[in-house]
């Protein structure tokens, strides 16, 4: 069973009409709903009236996180209050969080898109999800809920945390497809070893679902291996009400945007210029039927690229191939442009080493980029295990691939913090002033 499979497999003209439309009606409705929209288009001298083909969008103005943060706290809504069922917030480690608010029908357009997400990775109603997303004001949590349910799959609600009853769960019932971030997978998968079960004898699972931050093809093949699945990508954001906005098919050849909600457009981050297709730059979206609150061209600060070529699988919704990190994840070490997910992909692609890593920089005179990261327990400490040949080898590649002389620093096995959601692993110390 393939849920929304006419919503999946939609024909590119049928797509690019159903845009049009959404988008005409959306920019009116943005207008008409919410002052700011109203003042900026107005002052960009664009009125709802202009707006008469696709190629149209580029008159309309960006939005930016900072708007979003500048309506705290309820934001840009365009109903009443009454009629919001639900509210979200983004992290917010600089300044005021970010709410996103939902609306009942909000809510179930949501829980389609990641029912379609769940069911283009191949989850059915068969299947027992184990959701180890977070639950609360973090998206992830109840987002992956409601589209299991919405799928008609079990859920069981574990939630992050209690590593132990987690693997129990996932043994005792047989858990066969588990949602959660790259980076709590990889904790799980060591914490199983540590407990002494065999994941691919002990647990059932088929299939991860796995998204909310940065991670690496090696890093995908670790989880894989470690407990015997088959991982899929997702990408969302809370702005754009959550995970769902994109996932991988079993092609694995980048993620399909659901552009019957998601009109996504490429620019230059410097220039604002919207760039062809294929092209590096960042990504913008426009939510095409949301109630509550309309975002029109809103920059994610994300970095990728998008083709619109038809996938192998038969559909014709754009793909994102692989988020390279956040155009203010990127780091200037010393006029060179460093970003952590380049660090990863050195880091991973030896053998030797464990996943956990973290990225220091700081400053004396010149500034300096540090590399910790834990050696694999399967080398540490064994024999012909030799620390200075291993630390020169990880430091020579990260010269090799960042054009930048690194400090490396080894460590041993599970001496790294972990985290249970999104990892935090880079630490500016020139911003501490
Ligand atoms: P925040 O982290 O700002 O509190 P979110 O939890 O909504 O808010 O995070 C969204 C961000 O997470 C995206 O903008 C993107 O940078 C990152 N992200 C989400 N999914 C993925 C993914 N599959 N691959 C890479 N990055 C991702
Ligand atoms: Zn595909």
């Amino acid at each position: 069973m393939v849920y929304q499979e006419k919503e999946q497999f939609m024909k590119l003209s049928e797509i690019e009409k159903l845009q049009e439309d959404l988008f005409k009606k959306m920019v009116r409705y943005a207008y008409e709903r919410v002052p700011m929209y109203r003042r900026r288009m107005k002052e960009a001298g664009v009125h709802p009236d202009d707006i008469k083909k696709l190629e149209d969008k580029s008159k309309v103005p960006f939005t930016v996180k900072n708007d979003l943060r500048d309506h705290y706290p309820w934001g840009i809504l365009a109903v009443e209050k009454r009629d919001v069922v639900r509210l979200h917030m983004s992290s917010g480690t600089t300044g005021k969080p970010t709410v996103v608010a939902y609306t009942q029908r909000d809510l179930d357009r949501w829980s389609d898109l990641m029912a379609r997400s769940y069911s283009a990775a191949g989850v059915t109603r068969e299947d027992i999800v184990q959701n180890a997303y977070g639950y609360g004001l973090f998206t992830g949590g109840l987002g992956f809920h409601m589209g299991a349910e919405r799928l008609g799959a079990t859920v069981i609600p574990s939630a992050t945390g209690n590593t132990k009853r987690q693997l129990m769960i996932m043994k005792d019932f047989q858990s066969t497809v588990l949602a959660a971030t790259p980076s709590y997978a990889v904790y799980l998968s060591e914490k199983a070893e540590e407990e002494r079960y065999v994941p691919k004898k002990d647990f059932n699972l088929r299939i991860g679902m796995f998204g909310a931050e940065p991670w690496s093809d090696e890093t995908r093949r670790k989880i894989e291996e470690a407990l015997g699945l088959e991982a899929f990508d997702m990408y969302g954001m809370s702005e754009l009400y959550g995970p769902g906005v994109a996932v991988e098919c079993p092609e694995h050849n980048g993620l399909h945007i659901w552009s019957d909600e998601f009109l996504v457009e490429v620019i230059d981050p410097e220039t604002g210029e919207v760039l062809g297709e294929g092209e590096e730059g960042e990504l913008v979206f426009t939510m095409l039927t949301r109630e509550a609150m309309p975002l029109l061209r809103y920059r994610t600060r994300d970095l990728t690229r998008v083709t619109w070529e038809e996938c192998s699988c038969g559909r014709y919704h754009p793909r994102i191939l692989r988020i390279k990190g956040r155009s203010d994840d990127m780091l200037i070490v010393g006029g060179v442009n460093v970003f952590p997910s380049q660090v990863e992909d050195v880091l991973m692609s030896i053998e030797e080493l464990g996943e956990q890593y973290q990225i220091i920089v700081d400053r004396d005179i010149l500034d300096r980029l540090y590399v910790k990261v834990e050696v694999s327990p399967k080398v540490y400490g064994k024999a012909g295990y030799d620390e200075k040949k291993l630390k020169e080898k990880v430091e020579s590649s990260l010269q090799a691939a960042l054009t930048l002389r690194a400090r490396v620093e080894l460590l041993p096995p599970g001496t790294l913090p972990r985290t249970e959601g999104k990892a935090k692993r880079v630490i500016d110390l020139r911003k501490r002033v």
